[in-house]
């Protein structure tokens, strides 16, 4: 049987069994996932039907594995283009629109020029018309505002963002350990 690489991933969870991150949803490639359940790194919570072999052995593909070592998420995500645009949930800050990844850039509030720093609370989601219109100018001097102030935020609240992305693919042993984890409304 041959397997081509994208197929089969296997769902990551952390050793509390809520996933690692939502968007993009932790999943790791069957190659990836056969190599860690051997070098016993993560329990197989559920698997596929299907089997690779090898001539001394046989395995059924994990769709799930729980890490067992817990990752700890408290800590503050990383200063990434993606993470940014998460923060801001892909709405430009100035606007409020919301446009695919590749139509959105970032806007420094208090220009490079003016002094302003690459940082968590200077750098925000713009579309090319409101970075166009605001330029090298402070707030003040080009009439924009800000949807909310920005600021570094915890991997929680990217959590949170990321649930509202739902991935386009979703195997079936996967849904209930997204199901569960889902935040309640009150
Ligand atoms: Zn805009």
């Amino acid at each position: 049987m041959s397997l081509v690489a994208e197929a089969y991933p296997a769902l990551v969870l952390n050793a509390d069994f809520r996933p690692l991150s939502y968007f993009p949803l932790s999943l790791w490639s069957w190659q990836d996932t056969v190599k860690a359940v051997f070098l016993d790194r993560v329990n197989v919570v559920d698997e596929y039907d299907e089997v690779v072999r090898s001539p001394t052995i046989e395995v059924r593909l994990p769709s799930v594995i729980s890490l067992k070592e817990y990752i700890n998420l408290d800590r503050y995500p990383a200063f990434t283009r993606f993470n940014v645009f998460l923060r801001d949930r892909f709405l430009c800050q100035y606007c409020g629109g919301q446009y695919p990844a590749e139509d959105l850039t970032f806007d420094h509030v208090v220009p490079r020029s003016r002094g302003g720093r690459t940082t968590w609370d200077n750098v925000v989601t713009a579309c090319q018309s409101c970075n166009l219109t605001k330029g090298d100018r402070l707030l003040r001097e080009c009439g924009l505002h800000l949807c909310r102030p920005p600021a570094r935020p915890t991997t929680y609240e990217l959590q949170r963002n990321g649930r509202a992305f739902p991935p386009n693919y979703l195997h079936e042993s996967w849904r209930d350990f997204l199901y569960w984890d889902s935040e309640l409304e009150s």
